[in-house]
């Protein structure tokens, strides 16, 4: 009896014990080089490949992951442009406290930033080829839904009546499309993250900026961080064309003689080094980061970029003002300018609004469409995609 009375009790503790079994506590401590700050280190917990919790290091470099359920974790130490340390197989008991002592997060040297940018946007096309990106995120086939589209309404209400579908150049403008905003990208990720290294990141990035993030909305920030950008690409637009050196760049775009919405991604890849600092000027000024949603945006440009080079006529109506159009863009290519505009009209990228304000805007009498694009001698100019790309790079 006695021992029957001792299993029970037995059997009761073990059951409540596990009934009551707390999760278990990881907390340490991040290490680093001599007179780096340890904040911001990021540690992950994951299990079984998902990622289960995370959490930041406070200013000493020490963090505390409570109420683990128990379990074999790996853990993940990341923070911007470091290597970060994996520590395999992590046993978190019941109610225990795994105490991790000094744990050493170093910087990334410069070939390794390049390494690791570089590959992680070859795997950010990956991803968005094999659709394992979120479909509002998926850039790659997004922009073809958009060129899709705009292909569409070309087809549908043709301005130039008898311009073909598949028209000059149609080809080198879809493989520019892709070159621009894929390939390139993978290219230069590396570079771009050594500049941003070398200024001091995303820290300087958030210190310098006059808004706080917060305290607007984040659609109204959105619309501002858009406006903000769409001038300061239109300031860059000018710039290309009023300094011979840019314009040589610049020219690729403009050798564009049958127009259409391919043609708006026709550019040469050092437009975007051009574009570049400014932008990210104006980012770091405004808040320090990219609003949340950029991708909308960013669609939204592509539509808009599209649209301003298609062969359909769109004027917006009294929105043109506000929105650049078909109609004010062709004229920008056009080859033959008004007498004392020299330098260029309607430079517009989404808004024409900027045109109106520092009038260079001009719209034409008629409006058929018909006129000859270009620029003087582009009879010589080379046809293909290396000729262009060296082009930028010889003088006239
Ligand atoms: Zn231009
Ligand atoms: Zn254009």
């Amino acid at each position: 009896m006695a021992t029957k009375i001792t299993l029970f009790i037995i059997a009761l503790m073990m059951f409540l014990s596990s009934s009551f079994a707390q999760g278990g506590s990881i907390a340490g401590k991040v290490l680093e080089e001599p007179n780096k700050a340890r904040q911001n280190v990021n540690v992950t917990l994951k299990l079984e490949g998902n990622v289960e919790e995370e959490v930041s290091t406070d200013e000493n470099g020490e963090y505390i992951i409570e109420n683990v359920e128990p379990g074999t974790y790996l853990i993940e130490f990341t923070r911007e442009y470091c290597k970060y340390e994996k520590i395999d197989s992590v046993l978190v008991s019941p109610g225990a406290s795994l105490i991790m002592e000094d744990v050493v997060v170093t910087e990334e040297n410069f070939f390794e930033t390049i390494s690791r940018k570089t590959s992680g946007t070859w795997n950010w096309v990956v991803s968005m080829s094999t659709l394992k990106t979120p479909w509002n995120q998926n850039y790659l086939y997004g922009l073809i839904l958009v060129s899709l589209l705009v292909l569409l309404l070309e087809i549908a209400f043709p301005w130039r009546k008898d311009q073909k579908i598949i028209r000059k150049d149609f080809w080198l403008d879809a493989f520019y499309m892709f070159f621009n905003f894929f390939i390139f990208s993978i290219v230069i990720a590396g570079v771009y993250a050594v500049i941003e290294k070398s200024l001091g990141g995303v820290d300087v990035m958030s210190s310098i900026a006059l808004f706080d993030k917060s305290a607007l909305p984040n659609w109204a920030f959105l619309i501002v961080f858009f406006i903000v950008n769409d001038f300061v690409q239109w300031f860059t637009h000018v710039m290309l064309h009023k300094f011979p050196l840019l314009w040589r760049f610049h020219k690729v775009h403009h050798s564009v003689q049958e127009m259409g919405f391919a043609a708006h991604l026709r550019y040469h890849w050092m437009e975007n080094i051009f574009y570049k600092p400014l932008k990210t000027f104006a980012v770091m000024i405004l808040v320090g980061a990219e609003p949340e949603h950029a991708f909308f945006m960013h669609f939204f440009s592509i539509l808009i970029g599209h649209l301003n080079h298609t062969n359909v006529r769109i004027t917006w109506g009294p929105l043109k003002y506000v929105f650049n159009n078909s109609v004010m863009h062709l004229y920008h290519h056009a080859k033959e300018l008004p007498a004392n505009r020299a330098n260029g009209v309607n430079f517009g990228i989404s808004l024409s609004i900027w045109d109106y304000i520092f009038k260079k805007n001009y719209i034409p009498q008629d409006q058929d469409g018909s006129y000859v694009l270009g620029f003087e001698g582009i009879d010589n100019y080379p046809k293909g995609f290396f000729g262009q790309l060296v082009s930028g790079f010889k003088k006239d």
